[in-house]
């Protein structure tokens, strides 16, 4: 019986202790930025690079990760949160363009037997339009533009 009670009196004082560091955790992070996508994007690189360095093992890529992980730290605790939402909307915008690029190159790939993806040179709109070759009269539906464009195969 007594050891059931000492085991109860253990489990709440481990409870009140977690509760405590929770409440300290929180408590150091008000103010401070945080995570957000750039931080995961960090994090990811030097994941990937840890791995290569099993592999490759350099003195100059474990500088990088260390440096890589300074940075997330400090960017997470920072408490200049207009510039780390700058920062992570910069990051945001340059990563939506690749991932765009990848993507019409991927889906030139995909249909490329059926159909070309051509800019137009007034909007720079992307028309994915029917494959026929030679010199095409071309109407953009988006600005209502007309262009000659060869499409040599
Ligand atoms: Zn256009």
């Amino acid at each position: 019986m007594t050891y059931i009670n000492q085991y109860r009196i253990y489990l709440r004082r481990l409870g009140d202790n977690v509760r405590n560091f929770l409440k300290k955790a929180a408590e150091f992070m008000q103010g401070r930025y945080g995570h957000d996508k750039l931080n995961t994007f960090i994090w990811i690189i030097a994941a990937v690079l840890y791995v290569i360095n099993l592999f490759v093992r350099s003195p100059f890529i474990v500088i990088v990760i260390l440096l890589a992980g300074a940075l997330a730290v400090f960017r997470s605790l920072s408490t200049n949160i207009t510039k780390r939402l700058y920062e992570n909307n910069r990051f945001l915008s340059i990563y939506g363009a690749v991932a765009d690029f990848f993507k019409r190159q991927y889906m030139k790939l995909r249909d490329f037997k059926t159909h070309r993806y051509i800019r137009c040179p007034y909007c720079k709109a992307q028309l994915r339009l029917k494959k026929r070759t030679g010199i095409q009269r071309i109407h953009c539906p988006k600005c209502n533009s007309d262009f000659k464009k060869n499409i040599y195969f």
